[in-house]
């Protein structure tokens, strides 16, 4: 659902370009509302979200997709933990379609979608790893990362059922916004590959925004 926001970028409080390849981290409390804006267009912003009190209560695909009843998350969804509570609710979204489904790159997915010589190629995995090790005020460890949200990302289910990477239906300047409901901490690896059509096969840079509650 196309939903566009009120929110002007001049009033955020915080913005940050994260370029290809590289993470965020970042404390979001609750009432404020965080903006992923696709700057040059079909990017994968590959996010997981964690409560701030206690880590081990994140973001949850399997209860966000059951409660919804809907597979795509956009305007309206409920970000839900693994303990059912709303985490955080999109509120705005011009791209229309998000993917909770497809997971995030990983060296050794590679290895077995593509060659065995792209294992050494950089992974959102390697970018969430290398956050959780450069942060550990958040007390986060490797068994955290789990499964996440691929904003952007275009992975439309086919009439067999099946999954498929699809070109992105994202373009320059959409944008996907979410007000948090609870302190989260915010996980987003901003996708480096270049083997699938995530990223139109040129990953390109994503500007993070945060507006304090009104
Ligand atoms: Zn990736």
């Amino acid at each position: 659902m196309i939903k566009e926001s009120d929110l002007q970028a001049e009033q955020a409080s915080q913005r940050k370009v994260v370029p290809a390849g590289d993470y965020y981290m970042q404390e979001l409390k609750a009432g404020q509302t965080l903006r992923i804006l696709d700057l040059e267009g079909n990017q994968a912003a590959d996010t997981l979200f964690y409560s701030a009190a206690d880590p081990s209560e994140r973001y949850s695909a399997m209860d966000t997709i059951r409660e919804q009843g809907n597979v795509y998350l956009t305007a309206g969804t409920k970000l839900l933990s693994n303990l059912g509570r709303e985490m955080l609710t999109i509120t705005a979204d011009t791209c229309g379609r998000h993917d909770t489904l497809g997971g995030a790159c990983a060296t050794e997915s590679n290895t077995v979608r593509y060659s065995l010589d792209k294992k050494c190629m950089h992974a959102c995995r390697d970018s969430w790893l290398l956050a959780v090790a450069e942060n550990e005020q958040y007390g986060l460890t490797k068994r955290d990362i789990t499964h996440n949200i691929n904003f952007f990302m275009n992975v439309p289910i086919t009439a067999a059922g099946g999954l498929t990477f699809e070109d992105g239906i994202s373009g320059a300047g959409k944008y996907v916004e979410m007000r948090a409901e609870m302190d989260v901490i915010v996980l987003m690896s901003n996708c480096p590959q270049l083997n699938n059509p995530c990223n139109g096969y040129n990953p390109t840079p994503v500007e993070m925004l945060i507006w304090d509650a009104a």
